[in-house]
């Protein structure tokens, strides 16, 4: 089911309601600021199906895990982010009966999010029960600018009637995760207070001792004045409220203005919570609404400043790209190096919040192109941070000297992934995250971080791979036994080429960081050697191991084998199953999907995205042709993937196809499930369709190159990208390219269409 969005380049606009499409509009038009995230539910009470989700980056709870025949090594919860204190929530009543959309009739609905502004916007005209006739508007944000802020102003104005309005404007902490795995509630309560305009709820994780209070500020208006109506305080289990009540005749319009602050003891001591939200609370209700607006809008227009991309001449293009720099710049902001990003951000409970190899395989190059360096920095950190629980990990599984096995999921370093039989052998993301240290440090030049902190998580990530593969005699070559691919929908198969590739790859480039450092560091050699307790010999297996990798191909077709045996599946394409078979994993059993030839996503084609300069175009074309059409796109990461690869062969048709999928996946429903939240991680795959795949950039030690190709309906497109410090701006049209410096005095070698070019402030460049 699709939710039928308005095409517009700045707002996601929904004209209408459809009680089956709530949930969906719930997703796509969340709001958030990287430490709050709210889905877009109505304020008031809904009788209807809605998924209630209020969240706050890094506050989980570690879920026991729901598992048959338990094995060593299996991770004892699933951590997940949690549903936290309601603060949206508005009771209304008009004249005794409780407005509820699911039972009125509705005469004009627009729900609205602007995503210039970062504001979400609803108007609705309704006949209650009652016969009454209102009309309702909710504006309400999350500040950019004040982080543990919200606000929301609300107001209904009779059409037909003189009566009564109350407002309950409340916090509301039982709340409960809706994919909890034994429906617990996760939230104990530490205290509530209730006073005329304000109050607060304290409430403290189980098991995990995150301590979160919200402090509500309300404020009631009739047709804008400021009116002292007392209201009823009500104060009960994790539960304040005031209640408003206010006669208006009809055409008068009734409001209510909240100002919740929420923040936890991640930022502060326990002692001070209340007083630090109780101060932000009360001050924004002294600003006011429009003034925070106005800061908050202005956070967007500067971040807008390094990130817009335009697109001329197709409306539903351009949408999708803002909508999905929209969520990524919502979900994280990067101050926080304990933060990460989380598969579906704040917009649904999937995948736990946790973080997963989709940070490093396609967040980073977002951020890093976008934001200060430090963001893209903060996420390498966070791994760095976590290295002492992957060595743990991989000893956990009989690893040893310091070996290092990154989680597939993780909120604090700790493997907490629920699918013991895929996640579980998907090591492949210990590639991406070496991978990542390479890309940042192709990026800034910042070699410094590698010698700093880099070196640490690829040597134990190289040791870890030196332990993982063993020799086989039979192939007298070495093999890396019983992995899941990035493809899920093949499990414990042998020398996934992707996963060997990786393994080879980290160990030459952790080869060569040494190498480096040693040749131009060499006051650092000895004390990163020794802080690693790392010998010269432990070389001799790496480099045996680089020379000697087992790489399944298959000579008559010329391509890379996913996996040993590959061909012995029977190879149909896509196009000719019926489509009442996809998405696969809705409609087929386990047992059948394993068995097909059918590929979730990017996996042989991940690798040769990665790893491109290594192979020739016939040999990407060959992959590319034999992997696509058996390809279902089941993740949402994989389109991207094969977009880039696409316009690098010169199939146009194929990338914009493979652009759309990607950047409208969540707004057209693709794949069934933007219910459960939106595709978060793979929104910056939406990205570099345009940035790698359209424009063809890929960055190198020494300079950054640009191939640009321009989709045949499109009459242009340009983008802005944050090199080295200076703002870049790329514009494609039909008549060429321009590359300026938007801010910035640096000389840049950049190469366009393969010719070499110094791009400075006063030397833009130009090609037809
Ligand atoms: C994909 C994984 C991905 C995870 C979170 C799964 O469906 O197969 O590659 O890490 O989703 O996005």
């Amino acid at each position: 089911m699709k939710c039928n969005v308005k095409l517009d380049p700045w707002k996601i606009i929904l004209d209408h309601y459809d009680e089956h499409e709530v949930e969906i509009a719930e997703s796509l038009l969340s709001i958030g600021n990287g430490c709050l995230g709210q889905r877009a539910n109505f304020e008031e009470s809904y009788s209807g199906r809605t998924l209630r989700g209020s969240y706050i980056a890094g506050v989980y709870y570690p879920d026991k895990t729901r598992v048959g025949w338990w094995k060593n090594g299996y991770p004892e919860y699933f951590a997940k982010v949690l549903n936290s204190t309601n603060w949206i929530g508005i009771n209304v009543t008009i004249d005794d009966e409780t407005l509820d959309l699911a039972k009125c009739t509705i005469l004009n609905y627009y729900h609205e999010l602007d995503m210039k502004n970062g504001v979400l916007t609803r108007n609705v005209t309704c006949k209650l029960q009652n016969n009454k006739e209102i009309e309702l508007k909710a504006v309400r944000f999350i500040s950019m600018d004040e982080k543990a802020l919200g606000a929301v102003r609300y107001s209904i104005k009779p059409l037909n009637f003189d009566g009564t309005i109350t407002f309950e404007s409340y916090l509301d902490g039982n709340v409960v995760n809706s994919d909890s795995n034994y429906d617990e509630i996760f939230w104990n309560r530490i205290d509530e207070k209730s006073y005329e305009n304000e109050g607060y709820v304290m409430m403290e994780t189980k098991k995990l001792p995150f301590m979160v209070c919200s402090y509500l500020t309300s404020v009631l208006t009739v047709n804008g004045e400021k009116i002292s109506c007392k209201p009823e305080v009500v104060e009960r289990d994790k539960f304040v409220s005031d209640v408003y009540s206010v006669d208006v005749k009809k055409g008068e319009v009734a409001q209510i203005e909240k100002f919740v602050a929420t923040t936890s003891n991640r930022y502060y001591e326990n002692s001070d919570l209340v007083e630090k939200t109780k101060g932000i609370s009360n001050t924004a209700c002294e600003t006011g609404f429009d003034a925070l607006l106005e800061a908050h809008s202005n956070v967007w227009a500067k971040t807008w400043n390094t990130c817009d991309i335009k697109i001329d001449g197709d409306v539903a293009a351009q949408q999708g790209i803002r909508f999905n720099i929209f969520q990524l710049m919502q979900t994280y902001t990067g101050e926080d190096s304990r933060l990460n990003i989380g598969p579906k951000g704040f917009t649904g409970e999937k995948y736990g919040g946790s973080t997963y190899w989709d940070t490093e395989a396609y967040c980073i190059p977002f951020y890093m192109s976008t934001c200060d360096s430090e963001v893209a920095r903060n996420l390498l950190v966070y791994r760095h941070n976590q290295l002492d629980r992957a060595i743990e990990n991989a000893e956990k599984l009989g690893f040893t000297n310091g070996a290092a096995l990154y989680p597939m999921v993780t909120m604090n370093g700790e493997e907490c992934h629920n699918e013991w039989e895929i996640t579980f052998e998907e090591i492949h993301r210990n590639g991406a995250i070496a991978y990542a240290v390479d890309f940042y440090e192709r990026y800034t030049g910042d070699f410094d971080y590698v010698v700093e902190k880099g070196i640490d998580v690829i040597v134990g990530i190289s040791r870890f791979w030196a332990q993982r593969v063993n020799f086989s005699k039979a192939k007298n070559k070495y093999v890396m036994l019983g992995v899941t691919g990035p493809n899920e929908y093949e499990n414990n198969v042998n020398n996934n080429w992707y996963t060997n590739k990786m393994a080879t790859w980290t160990l030459k480039y952790t080869l060569r960081c040494l190498n480096k450092i040693k040749e131009e560091y060499a006051d650092n050699y000895s004390t990163v050697m020794e802080r690693l307790n790392l010998k010269e010999d432990e070389f001799d297996k790496w480099n045996d191991i680089i020379d000697n990798m087992y790489f399944p191909y298959d000579e008559e077709l010329g391509v890379f084998l996913q996996q040993d045996n590959f061909l012995d599946k029977e190879i149909l394409p896509v196009k000719d199953l019926e489509k009442s078979n996809l998405p696969l994993n809705q409609n087929w059993s386990w047992d059948r999907i394993l068995r097909s030839c059918y590929i979730k996503q990017a996996d042989v084609l991940q690798g040769i995205y990665f790893f491109e300069d290594e192979y020739d175009m016939e040999t990407i074309e060959k992959n590319f042709n034999f992997y696509e059409p058996i390809t279902v796109h089941e993740s949402s990461l994989s389109p991207c993937v094969h977009n880039i690869l696409a316009a690098k062969i010169n199939n146009p048709d194929k990338a914009y196809e493979m652009y759309l999928r990607t950047s409208r996946l969540d707004l057209d429903n693709y794949n069934n499930d933007s219910e459960d939240g939106c595709h978060i991680t793979s929104m910056a795959g939406t990205w570099l369709s345009i940035v790698q795949g359209f424009a063809g950039m890929r960055v190198r030690h020494e300079h950054i190159e640009f191939n640009p190709t321009l989709p045949e309906n499109w009459n242009g497109y340009n983008f802005k990208i944050l090199y080295k410090g200076n703002n870049l701006l790329v514009s494609v049209t039909k008549e060429g390219t321009e590359i300026s410096v938007l801010e910035g005095n640096d000389t840049i070698d950049v190469v366009l269409n393969g010719k070499s070019f110094k791009l400075a402030n006063s030397n833009p460049i130009k090609i037809n």
